[in-house]
């Protein structure tokens, strides 16, 4: 693995393809994975870890179920994508619309960054206003006038914000304190006729799993059409991961656009961005704004996504999951804080009552560290930041949960 290591560093800057799986804040070498299967990841030497990182949320199921498996062979076996519209592609789309009705119209494309940046054009393009507001610890890809103030990546590696991004593109984003509503109501009301759009990640996981209070998810719908702007739910992660929908079924708020990634592609790559009809509608080509991609809508993909969604339409796992998670974090002492919300959830290491990215001091970041060493020394593996959500999957067994209970109860 050292080798690999040392091979990738050569071609790959800082031996990765996304910074996260650096480990730089754990203070670890990069793990290389030969296999997943179920619960459980197979790194390059043989060790086994069950794994609640589950590709940062995209996997519910479990690695390599079999019927979504199958569903990605019987797909290749017909061709890899064909740059023409497919069944697949309209099947996806009409499962996504019936579980959120908020979708009346929907575009499928690569990644969840794409989604957003995509969402972001069209708002400016139909309000014909700029600016966008954004959270502080939001993520919502790497998304040029949104690589401020984010969670996540960023946040790890102590960049307040990308270099290479103009300073004109930044003047356009305004970020405001999460579920403050005082600050949202005063800004709203000074620049509502410049702001284009307002997004949100409903339930925060990239700073942890911090929800949004339904209050201030209720101001921001009221403001937001008062002022005729839109607004977005970024749903990436919880999008089918806490219902069979997304987060906003739950609390009955209905976004002007929704954002989706992750789970909708089973594990490979896809991102779509959906909402009123009407605005969807000035899309190309029926409308003036631009959005296309060679692979986007792509069938191997499709396929995947539809083999996940009917499976867990049909199965319903939510609320077992949301016990299973719940059971797994009755081992946690006081020494650290929890925050759950269905199958997602973050162990802070934190002194205070709350935890808030600005109260993180370098000691909680050192005492995680510590914990996911630890952790992985034990064959566990959570995601190598505090600041990332854990998941559990639908193949989490009982085994597993009992051993990681185990296993954290004696680290901590
Ligand atoms: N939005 C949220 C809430 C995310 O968590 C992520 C990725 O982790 C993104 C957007 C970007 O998605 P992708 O990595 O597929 O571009």
């Amino acid at each position: 693995m050292k080798d690999l290591y040392q091979k990738a560093l050569q071609y790959i800057p800082g031996g990765v393809n996304s910074p996260a799986r650096a480990f730089r804040a754990v203070k670890q070498k990069p793990i290389f994975i030969e296999k997943g299967e179920e619960s459980y990841l197979f790194d390059r030497e043989g060790k086994k870890y069950i794994d609640y990182c589950l590709s940062f949320g995209a996997i519910i199921l479990g690695h390599s179920e079999k019927r979504v498996c199958k569903a990605i062979k019987d797909a290749i076996d017909k061709g890899c994508g064909f740059g023409l519209s497919t069944e697949n592609e309209v099947v996806l789309s009409q499962i996504i619309c019936k579980a959120i009705p908020s979708i009346e119209k929907i575009r499928l494309v690569n990644s969840g960054a794409e989604a957003v940046m995509s969402t972001i054009r069209l708002s400016r393009g139909w309000t014909k206003r700029d600016k966008i507001i954004k959270f502080e610890g939001g993520y919502h890809g790497c998304v040029d006038s949104l690589l401020v103030s984010c969670g996540s990546s960023l946040t790890t590696l102590g960049i307040p914000t990308s270099s290479g991004i103009p300073e004109d593109f930044l003047k356009t984003t305004i970020v405001l304190p999460y579920n403050d509503i005082h600050s949202f109501r005063a800004i709203i009301e000074k620049y509502y006729s410049e702001i284009a759009a307002v997004i949100i990640e409903p339930v925060a996981g990239n700073m942890g799993v911090i929800p949004a209070s339904l209050e201030f998810l209720k101001v921001l719908r009221e403001e937001t059409e008062k002022y005729k702007i839109l607004l977005i739910f970024d749903e990436i992660i919880t999008g089918f991961r806490l219902c069979f929908g997304g987060f906003q079924n739950i609390i009955g708020i209905k976004p002007d656009f929704t954002c989706l990634g992750k789970i909708i592609g089973g594990g490979l790559p896809i991102g779509a961005y959906g909402g009123r009809k009407e605005i969807m509608d000035c899309l190309a080509p029926d409308g003036t704004c631009f959005s296309a991609g060679t692979f986007s809508g792509n069938p191997i993909v499709t396929s995947a996504g539809i083999s996940v969604l009917s499976i867990l339409k049909k199965e319903d796992p939510y609320q077992e999951l949301t016990e299973k998670t719940k059971y797994l974090l009755e081992s946690c002492n006081k020494s650290v804080k929890i925050n759950q919300v269905g199958s997602m959830f973050t162990l802070f290491f934190t002194e205070k009552d709350v935890f808030s990215l600005a109260s993180a001091k370098s000691s909680d970041c050192e005492r995680f560290a510590n914990f996911f060493k630890c952790l992985l020394k034990e064959g566990i593996y959570f995601p190598p930041s505090q600041f990332e959500a854990c998941f559990l999957s639908t193949s989490h067994s009982n085994k597993d949960i009992e051993k990681t209970k185990k296993a954290i109860k004696q680290i901590l």
